[in-house]
């Protein structure tokens, strides 16, 4: 099968990747040849990480990358493409208009897959001339480790689409689930409404950040706590996604202020060296120091 990857960013170059080791011919595009390279560097490098835990050899490693092709050209990328997933921002505008560029030049029966974390699908196939094929295929970050991929429905999508959807999930060994168009999907919405519950308990001082995610770890065998989730996210990635689920869903997802003053105070989590915790090269050293906050 031939593979379109439009965007070569955090998540595109993963799901190139994925693709190319399945056996597909994969194209992967982006806007500027630097960003293309940084791309398949980056799948080269994971596969390296592959080799170095046994998890695949140097021939496969050469194998992938024969079936990986970097462009900038979106004629190139998606003129022999039976299936297109863009990884573009997150941005409606740019959906629209990558998904209408790649509708001019794609064959009539391309699936067109949007890696969308939170837009509505439906919204997204609104803007094709043929939106039964268009269908959400929510990959999660490192796409090279992680089993899942959410299967979202919009709309319009004909059951063909979603059994080619869920077939391609399968051919490139990953876990689909099934979810209809809704805000947050099945794992955002679940995951942050944990992680809203887990700040507010912080907040009225129930317990302490590291004792929360302790609790969730070792009773309830979560690989990671849901504060310790939210530095690592990024909280104003946490705080963008509850007043997108307040709007849509309703309280239950108001942003606790808590979270406001971490990231008006360009605390961040992981990324900044400091949130609910501080961070040193990626690891927790400590509490933060916030006021209300230590027990
Ligand atoms: P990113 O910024 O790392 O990469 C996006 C890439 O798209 C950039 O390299 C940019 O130059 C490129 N781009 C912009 N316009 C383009 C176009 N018209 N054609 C081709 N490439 C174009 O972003 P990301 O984190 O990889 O996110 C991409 C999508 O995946 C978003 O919709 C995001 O919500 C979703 N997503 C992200 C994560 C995550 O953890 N980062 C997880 C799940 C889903």
């Amino acid at each position: 099968m031939h593979v379109a990857v439009l965007g070569a960013g955090t998540m595109g170059h993963g799901i190139a990747q994925l693709s190319a080791m399945a056996g597909h011919q994969v194209q992967l595009r982006d806007i500027e040849a630097e960003l293309v390279e940084e791309g398949l560097a980056a799948v080269e490098s994971n596969l390296d990480g592959g080799i170095e835990r046994d998890k695949l050899t140097e021939q496969q490693k050469l194998e992938t990358l024969d079936r990986l092709q970097g462009t900038t050209t979106l004629e190139t990328a998606v003129a022999d493409a039976n299936v297109v997933i863009e990884a573009v921002p997150e941005d409606i505008e740019i959906k629209h208009q990558t998904l209408t560029d790649v509708e001019a030049h794609v064959s009539q029966n391309a699936l067109l897959a949007s890696n969308t974390s939170s837009l509505s699908l439906t919204e997204i196939a609104d803007a094709l001339e043929y939106p039964e094929r268009a269908v959400g295929l929510h990959f999660f970050n490192p796409v090279h480790i992680m089993e899942l991929v959410e299967i979202v429905v919009p709309e319009q999508a004909s059951e063909g689409t979603v059994e080619r959807a869920t077939g391609f999930v399968h051919g490139i060994e990953r876990t689909p689930v099934e979810v209809t168009d809704t805000p947050g999907f099945a794992s955002s919405r679940l995951g942050v409404a944990l992680g809203v519950e887990a700040m507010r308990m912080v907040e009225t001082g129930v317990a302490s950040p590291s004792d929360i995610d302790t609790a969730m770890e070792l009773g309830y065998n979560h690989p990671m706590g849901p504060i310790e989730l939210g530095d690592v996210v990024g909280l104003d990635v946490r705080l963008d996604i509850l007043t997108y689920l307040r709007e849509e869903l309703g309280e239950r997802f108001k942003p606790p202020q808590i979270l406001k003053r971490k990231v008006r105070a360009g605390k961040l989590g992981r990324k900044t060296g400091e949130g609910f915790y501080v961070w040193e090269n990626g690891e927790i050293v400590g509490p933060s120091g916030d006021r209300g906050e230590s027990r």
